[in-house]
């Protein structure tokens, strides 16, 4: 993937939870499952097949592509459900628990600022269907979420741009990541601090 292509959709929620795992995936087209991943593919299997159905008057798409020319972003969304008032309503498929978490929400916007783009209209609403606890967390798109979505995307596009990986986050998102072996976060923060120990150390011979 270079600067110049469209930025997947699922590259928002990868920089916002590690701009490193975003690397790792669309810089060097790293994957590794792990049981996190292997749920998570588990629970877009069940919308993965594109197609329509109505309820009580509400056309839901599964899979549906979307795509910005404005933002640069292509993907798809797992159910945008179009009301017969006019309201489109995307809905992204997480496993896990209810709650609340950013990046799964800039993902969501970013796919809600898709929709408006392509039909016109504003999409103020979505959610996020945690199929673990089965319950959908609705989320409103707020202009702060667009602004994330916009600086999001353009960090992406100048990482991509520079070739470089960013330095690993060595916290607590680690342990949750299906990438650590690839990334061995301990091993490069250490040796990053031991660089930077030696400049300093240059700094005070001088
Ligand atoms: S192991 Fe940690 S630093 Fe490396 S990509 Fe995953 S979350 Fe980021």
């Amino acid at each position: 993937m270079t600067e110049t292509d469209p930025i997947p959709l699922s590259a928002l929620q990868h920089w916002a939870y590690c701009p490193r795992q975003c690397g790792l995936i669309h810089l060097e087209q790293a994957f590794e499952d792990n049981i996190h991943t292997a749920r998570g593919q588990a629970v877009h299997h069940l919308v993965d097949e594109p197609g329509y159905e109505m309820k009580a008057g509400v056309k839901v798409e599964r899979a549906l592509p979307l795509w910005s020319d404005r933002l640069g972003l292509i993907g798809k969304a797992d159910l945008v459900e179009f009301h017969p008032d006019g309201t489109v309503f995307p809905v992204e498929f997480k496993h896990g628990r209810k709650r609340q978490k950013v990046h799964d929400d800039i993902q969501l916007a970013g796919q809600a600022m898709c929709l408006e783009e392509m039909l016109g209209r504003p999409v103020p609403k979505g959610a996020i269907y945690h199929a673990s606890s089965r319950r959908r967390r609705e989320v409103a798109i707020t202009q702060e979420l667009h602004q994330l979505v916009e600086t999001t995307a353009a960090a992406i596009r100048s990482m991509l741009a520079a070739g470089r990986l960013p330095p690993p986050a060595n916290d607590e998102r680690c342990r949750e990541c299906s990438l650590k072996d690839i990334c061995q976060p301990e091993a490069i923060a250490s040796a990053r601090l031991q660089h930077e120990l030696r400049i300093d150390l240059y700094d005070i011979e001088d």
